[in-house]
């Protein structure tokens, strides 16, 4: 009875969340300095804190030219649009990143822009979508990402709106690991489905839309959305509620929309 009454008047008179901080303390600590905070789409490691994450983060907060961003007030122009040269691709890997679903693919060709070559290395998800258009946002953007052999890379972004199923998302869903890990691509990737029929589209240069926001993208955004039907789109969601950067500044730069 006396030692629980002691230990009753210790507790309150430490505080219990002090004694607790003060067991908790020193082995968190030696677990952040370990694991660095890892970036994400909300809380400590959100949007609004990728540039603190780590020194190379820094065009994050301080670019100029950062993606993505509204697609309003474009400017009608007689601009290039990529020239696809996708070949039909086997092979390659479909991986759960923790972000997003990315599927990783080599000899898959690419495209000429701007007299430029650049080969197709990648292409992913975003639900919502990044950019918006006219304030919109679409269910779901896919970033089909190219580089040139001199490090410059063009994205084009596609939205899906929902409606008909879409046969080209069904072979990725259906081997994308439904936590973080990867998966071989066991079917035939033909980049060229994915493409809405339209030519038209918005053109503007910006940057990665995740860390670390690197400002070395040459941006094509598909102004005709393509379709994916609701549990595609909720196949996705389920694995990424929300893995979309928020819409950044425009500054000085301007968005050239053409009609292809
Ligand atoms: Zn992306």
């Amino acid at each position: 009875m006396t030692v629980s009454i002691r230990a009753s008047l210790l507790f309150s008179a430490l505080g219990l969340a002090a004694l607790t901080a003060a067991f908790a303390d020193p082995p968190e600590d030696k677990e952040a300095a370990a694991h660095p905070k890892h970036w994400s789409y909300g809380g400590e490691g959100g949007p609004e804190h990728w540039s603190e994450l780590a020194p190379e983060n820094l065009p994050c907060s301080a670019g100029v030219q950062q993606s993505p961003i509204d697609l309003s007030g474009a400017l009608a122009a007689k601009v290039d649009t990529p020239h696809p040269g996708w070949a039909p691709a086997r092979g390659g890997m479909v991986i759960n990143n923790g972000h997003t679903i990315q599927v990783d693919v080599s000899n898959a060709g690419g495209i000429k822009l701007d007299n430029a070559d650049y080969s197709l290395k990648q292409f992913h998800f975003h639900h919502p979508s990044e950019h918006t258009i006219d304030g919109k946002a679409y269910p779901l953007e896919l970033h089909l990402v190219h580089a040139s052999a001199d490090g410059k890379l063009a994205v084009i972004g596609i939205m899906f709106e929902e409606g008909k199923a879409n046969p080209a998302l069904d072979a990725v869903w259906a081997t994308a690991p439904g936590k973080e890990g990867k998966a071989a691509v066991a079917f035939e990737i033909d980049t060229a489905e994915f493409m809405p029929k339209g030519g038209a589209a918005f053109r503007y240069e910006g940057s990665l839309t995740t860390p670390p926001c690197s400002e070395t993208v040459r941006w094509t955004v598909m102004a005709t959305p393509q379709t994916a039907s609701s549990s595609q789109i909720a196949a996705f969601s389920s694995l990424f509620p929300w893995n979309a950067r928020p819409v950044q500044p425009l500054n000085r730069r301007y968005v050239l929309k053409t009609s292809g």
